[in-house]
């Protein structure tokens, strides 16, 4: 498994920097130019290979006209047609769920999944239709990177301790010096992102090399519950990721604030910019409703939060060999967008980050992941399996009359999912309400009967999760 790595250049020379926009700007020509010849159909769809279009490309010597240096277009081209195939890749899985619809037989489906898989897909009208339909035509938006082989560029350490990053230029033999603000030497293929007067480094790492991945994860089995005060509360009641809450809370508020103080300014620009006073309109916006200090404080907080989420999972890693969870990532695969209030946003995005910490820290440090379906997990008593009700933090079960910590309480009905025989993962909700509410029923009846009478019996192995239950 990889893992990309950011580093920052440290005040870098603005001349430097503007080279290096330069560069990109060209390269960014490159890859429209890609996109253009081959992000259709006769491009990477009918199977061409980045070195044929490179040696096309030497013969008629179209890269003559880009002004780069040669390594630099062959790499973005590279890059360029990788990306063309990453989409045509997310076409395909619109164009598998077509051919599920399509067919039942499984010899044809399997033969139809084949062809696509190949890119041989041209041949099969039906094929070639769902292919033109999902497969839109992109075209390319970058114009601010730039990728660097790993044998194009070094880096070295200067007498005061800082590490410099050499790249190639737009001239031969002359190199581009970035000052790095991390002393770990970045490796592999680079890609520089020139953003805000800042170059960012992105690199990959194996996992297996990080430091975290060595350690080993425990023995336990463990259900966790995803909180928001908390960012994750296990079944031995233990709560990991204290900080979040406070976190994200002060962030939704900071950003209501400033997002109220911009609604202002702007209406103050767009007054100022009618009465004639343009002058003033664009010195409001330059100094006052600029995006780099907004970007990187987003990044910042960005950066806390999914620190804070990576914590907690190695927290409960340290203890389970086997971690239960409820499966995030369901909920949000659609299409749907972000939600606009700032609290909700921030809550769907943690969500996401919780699922890919859970995923990563497991792989990497050899635990199991066991996603269940968490549907009435939080509504319902771990003790007894009634419905309750949850009140802020309590939540309440008239039957045993206890109030359980409510997180606590569906950390433990979904670590007992895991081993559930009726409810798997898509069961659909109203269907888990059934049958919680027949076990229940089921419980009820059965209460009062102490002997081992036929009925009984006959009962017992109708509805088995009684006894499963009751044995946890
Ligand atoms: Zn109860």
């Amino acid at each position: 498994m990889k893992v990309t790595r950011i580093a920052y250049s440290a005040r870098l020379n603005p001349g430097k920097y503007a080279a290096l926009v330069e560069q990109a700007r060209r390269l960014g020509r490159v890859r429209s130019e890609v996109w253009q010849r081959y992000g259709s159909i006769a491009g990477v769809g009918s199977g061409l290979a980045d070195r044929q279009v490179r040696d096309r490309w030497l013969v008629d010597g179209t890269h003559i006209r880009f002004g780069v240096l040669a390594n630099a277009w062959k790499e973005t081209l590279r890059d360029a047609m990788a990306d063309i195939a990453a989409n045509l890749e997310a076409a395909k899985v619109d164009v598998r769920r077509a051919i599920s619809r399509r067919t039942n037989d499984p010899a044809e489906r399997k033969r139809m999944f084949t062809a696509l898989k190949a890119d041989q897909w041209a041949s099969d009208p039906f094929l070639a239709r769902q292919m033109r339909k999902h497969w839109k035509r992109g075209r390319n938006r970058t114009h601010h990177q730039i990728v660097v082989r790993a044998d194009k560029y070094n880096t070295a350490v200067d007498r005061r301790g800082l590490l410099w990053l050499a790249v190639p230029g737009l001239e031969p033999r002359k190199m581009v010096r970035i000052p790095l603000s991390t002393t770990v030497a970045p490796t592999g293929t680079l890609r520089l992102i020139l953003r805000s007067g800042r170059v960012e480094v992105h690199y990959q790492i194996d996992a297996a090399q990080m430091r975290s991945s060595q350690r080993p994860c425990g023995d336990r089995r463990l259900g966790v519950d995803k909180g928001y005060t908390e960012a994750l509360t296990d079944s031995d009641s233990q709560p990991h990721g204290v900080g979040l809450g406070v976190m994200l809370s002060s962030e939704s508020d900071r950003l209501k604030e400033r997002n109220r103080r911009r609604a202002k300014l702007r209406s103050i620009a767009n007054s100022a910019a009618l009465r004639g006073d343009h002058a003033k309109a664009h010195r409001i916006t330059v100094n006052n409703l600029g995006a780099v200090k907004r970007d990187r404080q987003a990044a910042r907080h960005r950066a806390r939060v999914r620190t804070e989420i990576f914590t907690a999972v190695h927290e409960v890693v340290d203890e389970a060999g086997t971690v239960i969870a409820e499966d995030l990532t369901k909920r949000f695969t659609g299409r749907k967008k972000l939600p606009k209030n700032i609290n909700r946003r921030l809550a769907t995005w943690t969500k996401g980050v919780t699922a890919e910490a859970l995923k990563s820290v497991s792989e990497r440090r050899g635990s199991a992941l066991v996603l269940v379906n968490a549907a009435y997990t939080s509504q319902t008593c771990h003790h007894c399996g009634r419905f309750g009700r949850r009140s802020g933090d309590r939540f309440h079960c008239t039957s045993c009359g206890v109030a359980w910590q409510a997180d606590v309480n569906a950390a433990i009905n979904i670590l007992h999912r895991a081993g559930d025989p009726d409810i798997a993962l898509h069961t659909p909700h109203h269907v888990v309400k059934q049958i919680l509410q027949d076990r229940n029923d089921r419980h009820r009846t059965r209460l009062p009967v102490q002997d081992s009478s036929p009925t009984t019996a006959g009962r017992r192995a109708n509805y088995p999760n009684c006894s499963a239950m009751s044995n946890e």
